[in-house]
């Protein structure tokens, strides 16, 4: 998921100086498990805009599982709230920038609405885990060599993000000579790759990767969901679960 931590409250007045009646948005995905999008945290942004003397017009709380950046489902809010938008000074986003402008994008091309649309969030990247802690696992390179590292990608957990290692560096603790409070990664992949068996990938050599293959921005192409046969299968689970 993608990480986010809130921007300051003084640079997001910054942002919404000289506007006055706000739309607030929230995500219902990632900004949700990081507080920087859910219900309470675009509440709370309310309230600290609202001593500031703006008025929040609107606030489009996303349920839990409904992502901004999934127009199919985030437009239906936008759509819920076409009056509210169109006598907006300005949008705060409060999810991650992929977020942003996926609705900016949808307002301003499907919805006729241009407006000065921010994000109240900054984004930090792919991390996992959770629920309270999280690390950074995967940049997105396009080109993974999980394969060949023993399930560890050396691009994010090795210090240098070498894809030949280890450097030489590594403490007699087996600690990393960047930051000594963590484990060198290509020593984790060398033992991991002895536990399973596939020493021999350790000796191999990986050649530079070819980062023109990762040309911005990324295009994908899928077939549509079928929306409503997910939300069933969502229902499903849901009551299989007690919930
Ligand atoms: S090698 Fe690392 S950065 Fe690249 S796709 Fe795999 S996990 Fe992600
Ligand atoms: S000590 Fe290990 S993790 Fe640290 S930079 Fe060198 S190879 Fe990477």
């Amino acid at each position: 998921m993608m990480g986010q931590t809130q921007k300051p409250l003084e640079e997001i007045l910054k942002y919404l100086n000289g506007r006055r009646k706000i739309v607030l948005m929230g995500c219902g995905g990632c900004a949700t498990i990081f507080h920087t999008g859910d219900p309470e945290a675009i509440d709370r942004m309310a309230e600290a805009l609202s001593k500031n003397g703006k008025e929040i017009i609107a606030k489009i709380k996303l349920p839990f599982g409904v992502f901004c950046c999934y127009l199919p489902m985030s437009s239906q809010f936008l759509k819920m709230h076409q009056k509210d938008l169109e006598a907006a000074d300005a949008i705060l986003m409060m999810s991650c920038g992929d977020g942003t402008q996926a609705v900016r994008s949808y307002l301003d091309n499907e919805m006729g609405i241009v407006k000065p649309i921010f994000s109240a969030n900054n984004a930090l990247g792919f991390v996992g885990e959770g629920p309270a802690n999280f690390i950074e696992k995967c940049l997105g390179c396009g080109d993974c060599v999980l394969p060949e590292t023993a399930g560890i990608c050396p691009l994010t957990q090795c210090a240098k993000g070498l894809l030949n290692g280890p450097c030489g560096g590594t403490t007699p603790d087996g600690k990393c000579e960047v930051d000594p409070e963590k484990d060198c990664a290509w020593l984790q992949i060398f033992r991991r790759l002895e536990k399973i068996g596939e020493l021999d990938k350790f000796a191999e050599i990986r050649t530079p990767k070819d980062w023109s293959k990762a040309t911005r921005p990324r295009r994908l192409s899928v077939e549509p969901l079928d929306l409503m046969a997910k939300l069933k299968e969502l229902k499903n689970t849901l009551v299989s679960m007690g919930v």
